[in-house]
């Protein structure tokens, strides 16, 4: 399987070559070429399998043969060992036909360890192979940082540094970075915002001069296909836990950079049924008024109670943008560049296509927390704002009562104590493995809103 660039001006290139990227040479994302089917008889035969065996299913054809099939299954076995919940991805139910996917239960307790945990294993596996040292290099809005150093680590092929905003992550997302151990470890506070370090860093991809020689830069940011990729699967299992594929399901899918919910528009395209697929967001809501007026404007970034989607410049969009287009790399590369000039829509049929697959709700801060407290007043069951705008949403959207909704449930409350105390609600305890986050030491530097700032520091830190 080929993967090639939405923009459509860079060569295609294998997994492997994906894998060990970031953006396309022509400032695209790679997706694949084409995409695995799967009939319904084969869907069905996924709920016989368990977590890890149903994400060797999905994820093999992608690999398409750059790891042998032994060594692919123990790297998902790997990934997946870290989990607390046997299940992995259990379900819960909220309601009548409302469900929450919760996606927390790996080692940073947000859903990014399904697909961090994967990517630092293949990547460690390729480096290994291939006898090769590279930079990680990634922007967070709070929880892709410590998954992807918990995630990678551990591999001496790798040094990783990650830039957070400072000041705008929650303190839990914070000490969950900075306390980590390792000479490979490195932890900048950018004084601005996550659109701003996502900017330095898809700029240091641009030009890696600054690299001494034979060093690249990897991405873990969801620009990188593995995460998109490892993402897929659970919407399957979920599906097929309720009934899927002879009965369709729903997903709300929390969102900020668009990568977790167009894995499951990808899960879509593969075969999986799905009713409806909304795009829920906070008060940051440029996808919601893409999709309820067709415009498509950058405004200012708002800081709220759930900052993992305090996110402006959706990167993955562009994926699904690729797709509605038609492909066409040179007209998606035309409208991605004057959408940072101004307003943009795209034409009233491409619009209503978009529609047809997606709806959409924006959830501010306060409805957030009361969500919080009558998700807690009904069920004893405490969720994080995240998922809380999920909920809203899929509550908001819901076109049909008799379709099971899910909303992924993208992180755990004690991140988020916060939103929790707001709520009027008592946050509750660190889990077991974190209780001495608050006394261990933290490491971070703080650095300037500059690209200069930030590769100065990774080649003098290598
Ligand atoms: C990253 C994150 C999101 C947004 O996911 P995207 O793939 O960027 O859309 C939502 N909730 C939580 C808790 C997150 O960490």
């Amino acid at each position: 399987m080929k993967y090639i660039s939405t923009r459509g001006q860079a060569p295609a290139q294998s997994f492997e070559q994906v894998l060990l990227t970031g953006l396309a040479p022509d400032g695209g994302l790679y997706v694949p070429e084409t995409l695995p089917q799967f009939s319904k008889d084969e869907i069905a035969q996924m709920a016989a399998l368990d977590y890890p065996a149903l994400a060797q299913r999905i994820i093999t054809p992608f690999v398409d043969g750059a790891i042998p099939d032994a060594d692919l299954k123990a790297i998902i076995d790997k990934s997946y060992a870290s989990f607390a919940h046997k299940a992995i991805a259990p379900l819960r139910m909220l309601g009548a036909n409302e469900w929450v996917l919760e996606l927390y239960c790996g080692p940073t307790l947000a859903f990014k360890d399904f697909a961090l945990q994967l990517l630092g294993n293949l990547l460690d596996y390729v480096l290994t192979r291939k006898q090769q040292k590279v930079v990680i290099l990634g922007a967070t809005s709070g929880d892709t940082g410590s998954a992807a150093l918990e995630g990678c680590r551990h591999s001496e092929h790798v040094d990783i540094f990650i830039l957070h905003p400072y000041q705008r992550v929650s303190e839990v997302q914070r000490r969950q970075m900075t306390t980590v151990p390792g000479s490979n470890v490195h932890n900048i506070a950018v004084r601005g915002n996550f659109d701003d370090c996502q900017r330095i860093v898809k700029a240091a991809f641009a030009d890696q001069s600054f690299l001494p020689d034979g060093r690249q830069l990897v991405a873990v940011n969801s620009i990188n296909w593995a995460r998109i990729m490892a993402q897929i699967v659970y919407y399957f299992y979920a599906s097929v836990q309720l009934g899927g594929p002879h009965r369709p399901v729903s997903f709300s899918v929390p969102t900020g950079n668009f990568g977790d919910i167009y894995a499951g528009y990808l899960a879509m395209q593969m075969g999986l049924p799905v009713k409806q697929l909304i795009i829920a967001t906070n008060s940051n809501d440029i996808l919601h008024r893409f999709m309820s007026r067709n415009e498509y404007a950058l405004t200012e970034l708002k800081h709220t109670l759930s900052p993992s989607m305090d996110i402006m410049v959706s990167s993955n969009f562009e994926r699904y943008l690729f797709d509605l287009f038609g492909r066409d790399g040179k007209a998606l590369a035309d409208f991605m560049q004057n959408s940072t000039s101004g307003a943009h829509s795209v034409d009233a049929s491409r619009w209503e296509q978009a529609r047809q697959v997606f709806a959409s709700a924006s959830v501010n801060d306060e409805v957030t927390c009361q969500v919080i407290r009558q998700v807690f007043e009904e069920t004893e069951f405490l969720i994080d704002p995240h998922t809380a705008v999920g909920v809203k949403a899929a509550r908001e959207c819901n076109a049909d009562a008799s379709v099971p909704m899910i909303t992924l449930a993208t992180a755990h409350p004690v991140k988020f104590a916060d939103a929790v105390t707001r709520a009027g609600l008592e946050s509750p305890q660190l889990p077991e493995h974190m209780r001495d986050l608050f006394e261990r030491e933290e490491r971070y530097a703080v650095l300037d809103n500059a690209l200069g700032a930030v590769t100065d520091y990774v080649k003098t830190h290598l």
